[in-house]
């Protein structure tokens, strides 16, 4: 796409965001997460061009490869993946913004010796499992408050800012409604949390009105 045609889709995707958030309510913010995973270096610097900083990656090796590749520029990295214990220390060199897939306590544990070691702190996500599936990560939606409670509590050098969620994978809207406003209620009940990831390309503005306030998009901004 040439840039400018470039702009004008890029544009409408803010225009959907826009309506979205403004049926919640004009204060109502949505910060966008760019997710390059499917994209070169290359496009994610056209959309640097045109104003947006956070992208997100969801491997390690590719997370540390892009940030290399365009280390000149000023961007904000997010981890959105799941995290391997032993890509633990790689995560932790590249020092991301934000790792919004926390899955367990043993992984907190595991983040926390790690990050104590090395005098850091790392904000982070607690990730729901909120409709339960089998092929998904994340903390049972009873257990999340507990969890996040205890991260809290034994975890100093983790700040938790909130949850983060993928919406039910179902053909029903109304499937996909009940998971985001699961997750809602959970990032509500949890102290001090400010951030609720939830919603892509296919359902962010369903997302957006259970409550969202980060969406992660990639094939609908980078026209994949
Ligand atoms: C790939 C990915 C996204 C973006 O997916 P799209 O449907 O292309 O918008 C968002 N969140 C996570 C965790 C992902 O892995």
């Amino acid at each position: 796409m040439q840039n400018t045609e470039y702009k004008l889709y890029i544009d409408n995707v803010i225009r959907r965001v826009e309506a979205a958030r403004l049926k919640v309510s004009a204060y109502h913010i949505v910060k966008i997460v760019a997710v390059s995973k499917y994209s070169t270096s290359a496009e994610i610097e056209k959309l640097y061009a045109i104003g947006q900083r956070a992208f997100g990656e969801n491997k390690v090796q590719d997370l540390k490869a892009k940030a290399v590749e365009l280390d000149a520029l000023p961007l904000e990295w997010h981890f959105i993946g799941n995290l391997q214990k032993n890509k633990i220390n790689n995560l932790l060199d590249i020092n991301p913004a934000l790792f919004h897939a926390l899955d367990s306590l043993e992984l907190a544990h595991e983040l926390q010796k790690k990050l104590q070691a090395r005098d850091r702190t790392l904000d982070v996500l607690l990730q729901i499992n909120s409709a339960k599936e089998e092929s998904k990560h994340g903390v049972l939606p009873e257990l999340a408050c507990g969890i996040y409670k205890q991260i809290q509590k034994e975890c100093p050098n983790l700040h938790l800012k909130g949850v983060m969620s993928i919406g039910a994978h179902s053909e029903d809207k109304a499937v996909i409604k009940k998971s985001f406003e699961t997750t809602y209620e959970i990032f509500k009940a949890c102290e001090g949390a400010t951030i609720c990831s939830m919603g892509m390309s296919g359902d962010f503005e369903l997302a957006i009105e259970c409550g969202s306030n980060m969406i992660r998009l990639g094939s609908v901004l980078f026209n994949k």
